[in-house]
């Protein structure tokens, strides 16, 4: 089943590999390790496209791993693996190295969740942890390549790459599948979802960011996903709101959006996302979605903070507008606009956290926008988050919610040196 797959039949262009992955690479199979390029890395140097991220999987644990760099860090629960980083500040790179992990097949879950005689010791025999409906919680065994080759989700994401020999390892024809541009889950698609159902969504993001290369699912692998899609149900919050930010930051969030409607799954998956999709038609969600796309497009960074504090702005609008008829004065009552939004339609998930407070800040600001007397602007533009506010707010004019004169004043502004912004200031007398 093993197949071992070279440059002439493969074709990756050597240039699109990360010399740091390279290193890390290196340096493990120096040790005497198996390492190899990984995952969706692979999947995307088998495209011609420039992987954004690369992973790593080895023979060696984490701690040994570890041991072999300088900076590396091991981390997670769920799922072990170890960060090596490279380089400081904006140039800093990741490189995740997984240990090979060894494969709970679907029907041993199975065996565990629906067979009763199943003893504690066959449990504990299997050493992975699995809930009464098959959920694997805790998957840290390791094995060999080949049984970490068969735990992974679409044939196409489960090559190994070794940049050395340049050799593509593959074992569920995924070269095959990535010719013939298919989307195929490993295994039986409906147990695979049934063992891990965020892999549903994982198949909405794949297929969404390769349908642009003309990829289609495969018949078994598309008709499981929506009967098993209530499962998600048990999946925690956490992960899903996770799950649906990388599937609004492909760079196709408008065609996921599509592909969720096509495939029947535009209510189901996560209360946020639904909202998403629901008011994905509204020239303010829809300018911030193609926004986000065009930014990944050209390799820049997107933040979730941006498109999520765009798809409740309405919501924000709605509630500030109601107490400043009530007579409040206008930053309590965005305040206590925005505190209802949180709780409505945000929940603890992530509202204390580093995004709900950008979030805060980019609605915050956008009143600031309409003040340009005295010092008030000087103050504004040196804010850390004044760059997402003013693209908001630009987004805002675009959409005529906001007068663009004030958009280009404040472009301007921005760009301008001290002497500049004083005459800006001057001229609105
Ligand atoms: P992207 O380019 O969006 O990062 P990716 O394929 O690299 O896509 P990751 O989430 O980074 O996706 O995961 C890396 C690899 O780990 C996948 O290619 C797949 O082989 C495996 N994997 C990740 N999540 C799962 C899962 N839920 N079930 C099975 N395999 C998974
Ligand atoms: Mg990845």
């Amino acid at each position: 089943k093993r197949q071992e797959v070279g440059p002439e039949e493969h074709g990756i262009d050597p240039t699109l590999v990360d010399e740091r992955a390279l290193n890390v690479v290196h340096t493990l199979k120096e040790a005497g390790f198996e390492a190899y390029i990984v995952g969706g890395a692979v999947r995307d140097l088998l495209l011609g496209l420039r992987p954004k991220d690369f992973d790593v999987a080895t023979s060696a644990t984490p701690e040994q791993v570890k041991g072999l760099f300088r900076r590396a860090f091991i981390i997670g629960r769920r799922f072990r693996i170890v960060h090596v980083v490279y380089g400081r500040g904006r140039e800093h790179e990741v490189i995740e190295v997984s240990t090979f992990r060894a494969n709970l097949d679907s029907a041993a879950a199975e065996a565990v969740s629906g067979n009763e005689r199943t003893s504690k010791n066959e449990l504990a025999g299997m050493k992975h942890a699995v809930d009464a409906s098959g959920r694997v919680l805790r998957d840290n065994v390791w094995g060999p390549q080949e049984e970490d080759a068969a735990r992974r989700d679409f044939t196409i994401n489960a090559m190994y790459y070794d940049p050395e020999r340049r050799i593509v390892v593959d074992y569920h024809k995924g070269i095959q599948d990535a010719k013939k541009h298919t989307l195929r889950m490993i295994g039986d698609p409906a147990a695979r979802y049934r063992e891990d159902p965020v892999r549903i969504i994982r198949a909405v993001r794949f297929s969404a960011k390769l349908a642009a290369l003309g990829f289609k699912f495969e018949a078994k692998s598309k008709a499981a996903l929506l009967p098993n899609l209530p499962l998600l149900a048990d999946v925690p919050q956490s992960r899903l709101f996770d799950e649906m930010l990388k599937l609004l930051q492909t760079g196709h969030a408008i065609a996921t959006i599509e592909q969720l409607k096509t495939l029947g799954m535009a209510r189901g998956i996560y209360p946020l996302l639904d909202l998403i999709v629901e008011r994905a038609a509204q020239p303010f969600v829809r300018a911030a979605l193609q926004d986000t796309d065009r930014r990944v497009g050209e390799g820049k960074p997107v933040a979730a903070s941006f498109l999520l504090a765009s798809v409740l702005w309405a919501d924000v609008r709605d509630g500030w507008s109601q107490r400043l008829a009530r007579k409040q004065h206008p930053f309590p009552a965005l305040q206590e606009a925005i505190d209802e939004v949180f709780d409505a339609r945000i929940g603890d998930i992530s509202g204390r956290g580093k995004l709900g407070a950008d979030m805060r800040e980019i609605w915050m600001m956008q009143p600031r926008f309409e003040k340009r007397t005295g010092t008030t602007p000087f103050s504004l533009v040196e804010q850390p988050r004044f760059r997402a506010a003013f693209d908001f707010m630009r987004l805002r004019a675009d959409v005529g919610e906001v007068d663009v004169v004030l958009a280009d004043w404040w472009q301007e502004f921005s760009l301008a040196s001290d002497t500049v912004r004083e005459d800006l200031v001057m001229q609105l007398r």
